[in-house]
C-alpha cells in the first residue's frame, strides 16, 4: 500500500474552537508554519455561550474585539437567587477589584467560532476543516507525526515540530496516553435547549446571566442575540437517566423545579423542539504536556460551567501555550521550566474556582451567595472570581484565600448548630417517653 503524503509544519494545532485558534493565530503571527485541522465545519454547533470579563484583553491582543462586540449580547453581569422582593441580586462586573474589564459578552458559539478560526486563517495559520486527526505519534521531541482524515475520505500526514492539542472534551493525546482522569468530587451532565419569548431582566440587567438553584443541581439563562435564550440545567448524572427517552418533556419537567426560572420561560417557545443532552464530568490530565507537544482548554481539564469559565480558560491558556511553544521552539532547554509554571498556574486558577464550584449548592454557600456581605471587600473578590480574575491579581487572591476561611467558619458554625438542635431534640424525646 502506498504510503500517504507527508506534509511538514513547524505547529500543528488539532481543534478548531477558541482556544485551538487562538494558538493558530498567535503562532502563525509569530512567523511559524502553522497547520490547524479541525474535524467539523465551521459553523458548528456548541454550547458555552456566556464569556467572562478576563476574556476581552485576550480578544483584544488577537484583534477580534470590535468583532465579538458585534456578534454579542452586552453581558453587565451575573445574577443569582434571593428570597426578597425583587427575586434575584446583581453580581455586576463594574463593582470588581481588579483590573478586570467591567462587561462581557455572550454569543452563539457557532458563529463566534467561525469567527475565530477565520481570523486564525486571515494571521497566516493553515486552517483546515473536515480534516480529523485520527493519531499523533511521536517520533522524538521535534517530530511528531499526525494521521489526519478528511470527510472525504483522503488520508494524508502531518510532520510537525509542535503539537498543541485543543481537541476540547475529545481530549485526544490525553486520552491515547492515558493521562485523563475524571474528577471524583464532581460529575454532572446537562439537558438544555433555546427559547424565544423567554423573559429578561429589565433595564441594564437584560443581558445578566441568570443562575438558578434546584436540589438536583443548577440552571442557566443566557439571552442570546436576536431574542434567543438559552436554558438548561446542569445536574447528576443519574437524574438524567430518568429520562428515559422523553427527553423534551424532562427538560420542561426540570425546568418547572425552579418556580422562578420557569416564570420566565412558560410563555417561551422551544425552538425547532430541539433539546440537546451532553455528559460534562469534570476531569483534567496528569501532564499539560512534555517535549514537543501541549495540551489547551477542555483537552487539558474541564471544570463544571456554572461560572462561564471554559472559553476563558481555554483562550488564556492558548495564549500561554502559544508564548511556550514559540519560547521551546528558540531555546529547547528552557521548555520543562516553561512547562512546569504554565501548568501550576493553570491548575491553581482552576482550583480557584473549583473551589467554589463544588460547594455551589451547599448551605452556606448558598447563604453567602444569596445575601452577601462586603465586609473586607470580600463580596466583590468574588465579582472579580466571577470576571475570571482569578489568577494574577493579589489583592483578589487574598480576599479569595479569606473567603475559603469565613466559609469554613460558617460550616462549622452551621455543624455545630445542627449538632445542637439534634441534641435538643433526643433530649425532648426521651423527656417524652420518660412522662409516658
Ligand atoms: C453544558 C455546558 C455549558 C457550558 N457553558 C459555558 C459557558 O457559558 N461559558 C463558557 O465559557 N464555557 C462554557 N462551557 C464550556 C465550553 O464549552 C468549553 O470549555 C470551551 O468550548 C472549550 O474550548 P476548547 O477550544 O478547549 O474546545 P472546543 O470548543 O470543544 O473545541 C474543540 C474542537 O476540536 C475539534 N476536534 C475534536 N477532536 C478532533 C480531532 N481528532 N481532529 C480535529 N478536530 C477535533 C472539535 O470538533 C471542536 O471543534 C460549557 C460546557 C458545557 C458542557
Amino acid at each position: 500500500m502506498a504510503e500517504p503524503e507527508v506534509e511538514q509544519c513547524d505547529v500543528a494545532v488539532i481543534g478548531g474552537g477558541p482556544g485551538g485558534s487562538t494558538a493558530a493565530t498567535l503562532l502563525a503571527r509569530r512567523g511559524y508554519k502553522v497547520i490547524a485541522l479541525e474535524k467539523a465545519h465551521h459553523p458548528r454547533f456548541h454550547i458555552g455561550e456566556s464569556l467572562l470579563p478576563m476574556n476581552l484583553p485576550v480578544f483584544e491582543r488577537l484583534g477580534v474585539l470590535d468583532k465579538v462586540r458585534e456578534l454579542g449580547v452586552f453581558k453587565r453581569g451575573a445574577d443569582f437567587e434571593t428570597d426578597d422582593a425583587c427575586g434575584y441580586n446583581v453580581y455586576a462586573f463594574s463593582r470588581a477589584i481588579g483590573q478586570s474589564p467591567p462587561h462581557a459578552y455572550q454569543v452563539w458559539r457557532q458563529d463566534f467560532d467561525r469567527m475565530l478560526y477565520q481570523h486564525a486563517r486571515e494571521c497566516g495559520a493553515e486552517a483546515r476543516e473536515g480534516h480529523e486527526v485520527l493519531r499523533v505519534e511521536q517520533r522524538g521531541p521535534r517530530e511528531s507525526r499526525l494521521e489526519v482524515r478528511t470527510d472525504d475520505g483522503r488520508d494524508y500526514a502531518i510532520r510537525a515540530r509542535y503539537v498543541v492539542d485543543a481537541s476540547g472534551r475529545d481530549a485526544l493525546l490525553a486520552t491515547k496516553m492515558k493521562l485523563r482522569r475524571r474528577s471524583r468530587q464532581h460529575q454532572s451532565a446537562a439537558i438544555f435547549g433555546h427559547f424565544r419569548g423567554a423573559d429578561r431582566r429589565d433595564g441594564e440587567d437584560a443581558g445578566n446571566v441568570s443562575i438558578y438553584r434546584f436540589a438536583q443541581g443548577w440552571m442557566w439563562m443566557i439571552p442570546l442575540p436576536d431574542g434567543v435564550m438559552s436554558v438548561g440545567a446542569v445536574c447528576r448524572p443519574d437524574y438524567l437517566k430518568q429520562r428515559r427517552g422523553r427527553t423534551l418533556e424532562f427538560l420542561f419537567d426540570t425546568l418547572k423545579l425552579n418556580p422562578a426560572l420557569w416564570q420566565r420561560v412558560e410563555r417561551a417557545g422551544l425552538i425547532g423542539d430541539e433539546v440537546h443532552v451532553t455528559g460534562n464530568y469534570s476531569y483534567d490530565a496528569t501532564r499539560m504536556g512534555g517535549p514537543g507537544w501541549v495540551l489547551v482548554g477542555d483537552a487539558f481539564a474541564f471544570l463544571d460551567p456554572v461560572f462561564s469559565s471554559g472559553v476563558y480558560l481555554a483562550m488564556d491558556g492558548a495564549e500561554r501555550a502559544a508564548e511556550l511553544v514559540d519560547a521551546a521552539l528558540r531555546e529547547p532547554r528552557c521548555e520543562r521550566a516553561l512547562l512546569r509554571r504554565l501548568e501550576r498556574r493553570q491548575r491553581k486558577g482552576m482550583a480557584r474556582f473549583a473551589f467554589f464550584i463544588h460547594r455551589f449548592n451547599s448551605p452556606v454557600m448558598r447563604q453567602m451567595l444569596r445575601s452577601p456581605r462586603n465586609t473586607w471587600q470580600l463580596e466583590q473578590a468574588v465579582i472579580s472570581m466571577l470576571a475570571g480574575d482569578l489568577f494574577d491579581t493579589p489583592k483578589v487572591l487574598w480576599r479569595l484565600q479569606l473567603f475559603k476561611l469565613v466559609h469554613a467558619i460558617g460550616v462549622l458554625h452551621d455543624w455545630r448548630r445542627s449538632r445542637a438542635e439534634r441534641r435538643y431534640r433526643l433530649a425532648q424525646a426521651r423527656a417524652s417517653l420518660g412522662r409516658e
